[in-house]
């Protein structure tokens, strides 16, 4: 190799004096590149996908930051710092590591690849599968060679073999098949301590004092400071202090703090939703999972050595390895499953404009949704059950367009993308799939909040009341929107307990008409 650049100097000293230098070069240079390697921003790793096949000596790694992924919308700040600062933390490392590294700017990613192959030309361009519908077909337009997207553990040929087996898509019937086939928690044939899931012991409500340890930060280097005074027109959010890495470096360190200081109660408290911690006993893995810096495998080879010692409970690793190998490669799998045109479902036909409380927590009275708004906006990130059982729930009863909610949540997340937000907004929290992957809806009144959060003490409202000045606008809309959508409920069995109660419920009118009056504040802000 070094021979052939000695070659090329020469060439090149020949060609200057020719008039020629910089077609000679070129066309030389394209000769020896033999490939391209497209790495886009959710790739970030050494080990897999077009990296894996890379050959440092004659292979040329390309990253484009696409204007396009950053403008045009109000992304969140602090998502785009971490994407951004990570890919050019990613690129420089590769440097320093003596990879020959293109990190070009551009309008769109298709610009930016052809810029880069203009300066290589008849150099192959080589990718992993990408991880969204949309940036597939680019780049099959494009024309690149794709090699395997191994980002899962389940390739999504496997998936399909088990999807195409399924009546009904349950995410539980998934599970215990990975469970068996990667071998995890297994005692041979059966799931290690004789259960599946211990989700009984998991669902316990915040303690009245309970030590949830602090979160780890991390501190701004150059590139971060470099990241953070480019981006920050038209974006929404706050971007002080560095919450989420944006190193290898630090995905690892993160990972560390976890299953030292949280694993053990990750379980029993998956669910609570205290006011002392916005993390709880959460991993904050996601965002490094999703753009790369970290691995499934890895993240699960880790959980399952730290219960090897012995302190950590079984429902805390059982409950941690349901959503990495679980929920996250089940939701990836349906994503590729279902189609592009999935993200298009509203069967309940809800059709109510995003309500201003989601870009402003000062639009609400409502104690619980101030908060984990405001938490949003401090940092792109709350876990599961306020996602779900807030934000969520609050969609879904007030009838917002899917889309609209959709689209709000992929703006604001850091962890969003694709595959990841269409299947969880669009079947599991807005039901707007008519249960092709949840068999009911996720609609909750105040006393769901109540009970696995610490909001409704401070607040306005009261979660047992549905009428009235002072009811919850979560009760009150619970009762409306399962009247509203009686016809299409009262076929599904398990909703049989629920419509009952509505059948049951004395004062219906009444409170319908103070459904009207909440989503009339809803929509003025006021509520
Ligand atoms: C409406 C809605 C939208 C969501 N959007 C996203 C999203 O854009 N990106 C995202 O990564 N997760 C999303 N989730 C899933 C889940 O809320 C987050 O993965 C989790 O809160 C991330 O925090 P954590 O890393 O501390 O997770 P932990 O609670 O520590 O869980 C560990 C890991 O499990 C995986 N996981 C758990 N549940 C899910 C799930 N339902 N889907 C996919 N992975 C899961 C994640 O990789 C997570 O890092 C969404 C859930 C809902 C209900």
């Amino acid at each position: 190799m070094r021979a052939m650049w000695f070659v090329i100097r020469v060439a090149q000293e020949v060609a200057t004096r020719l008039g020629l230098r910089e077609v000679l070069f070129r066309t030389m240079q394209a000769s020896l590149m033999s490939r391209l390697i497209y790495i886009p921003f959710d790739q970030l790793n050494r080990d897999y996908g077009a990296m894996k096949i890379a050959h440092k000596d004659s292979d040329h790694i390309v990253l484009v930051e696409s204007q396009r992924m950053l403008t045009g919308r109000q992304w969140h700040r602090q998502r785009l710092q971490f994407l951004v600062s990570s890919a050019r933390h990613f690129a420089d490392e590769l440097k320093h590591e003596g990879w020959q590294v293109t990190y070009v700017h551009s309008a769109t990613t298709i610009e930016g690849l052809r810029t880069i192959q203009e300066q290589h030309p008849g150099a192959e361009l080589v990718c992993a599968v990408p991880n969204s519908f949309k940036l597939k077909q680019q780049l099959e337009e494009h024309g690149a060679t794709f090699v395997e997207n191994n980002f899962f553990l389940t390739s999504r040929t496997l998936f399909e073999l088990w999807a195409q087996k399924q009546s009904t898509f349950t995410m539980e019937n998934f599970y215990r098949a990975q469970r068996k086939r990667l071998a995890i928690l297994m005692d041979g044939s059966e799931p290690v301590g004789g259960a599946w899931n211990y989700d009984a012991e998991n669902r316990l409500p915040p303690p009245k004092v309970h030590d949830w340890g602090p979160p780890l930060y991390f501190t701004f280097d150059d590139i971060d400071n470099q990241v953070a005074s480019e981006h920050s027109e038209g974006a929404w959010g706050k971007l002080e202090g560095k919450t989420w890495g944006t190193t290898r470096a630090e995905a690892l360190a993160q990972m560390k703090h976890f299953f030292t200081h949280h694993f053990k109660e990750f379980g029993p408290f998956e669910d609570a939703m205290p006011d002392g911690s916005w993390s709880g006993h959460h991993s904050l893995l996601s965002p490094y999972l999703n753009n790369g810096l970290l691995h499934a495998s890895e993240v699960v080879r880790a959980a399952l050595n730290r219960f090897a010692e012995g302190d950590i409970p079984l429902s805390s690793c059982e409950g941690f390895a349901r959503q990495i190998i679980g929920w996250r490669e089940y939701i990836n799998g349906m994503y590729w499953f279902l189609g592009e045109k999935y993200c298009d479902n509203n069967s309940l036909n809800a059709t109510r404009p995003l309500l201003p409380l989601f870009h402003d927590p000062e639009k609400t009275q409502m104690n619980c949704v101030k908060s984990v708004v405001s938490d949003i906006n401090e940092r792109g990130w709350t876990h599961h059950i306020p996602r779900l059982m807030v934000l969520s729930n609050l969609a879904l009863i007030a009838g917002i367009s899917p889309q609209e909610f959709l689209n709000w949540m992929r703006e604001v997340f850091v962890d969003a993308s694709d595959w990841v937000m269409v299947p969880n907004v669009i079947g599991m929290a807005t039901y707007a799939d008519d249960g092709v992957l949840m068999t009911k809806p996720y609609a909750a009144g105040g006393a769901y909040i109540s009970n696995m959060g610490q909001f409704c003490k401070s607040c306005i409202y009261d979660p047992k009341k549905r009428t009235g000045d002072d009811a919850c606008p979560f009760t009150t809309l619970y009762w409306d929107f399962l009247d509203r959508n009686s016809e299409t409920f009262s076929s599904n069995h398990r909703m049989f307990q629920q419509m009952g109660g509505l059948r049951r419920l004395s004062n219906l009118p009444d409170v319908k008409d103070r459904a009207t009056q909440v989503l009339e504040g809803l929509d003025a802000g006021t509520i």
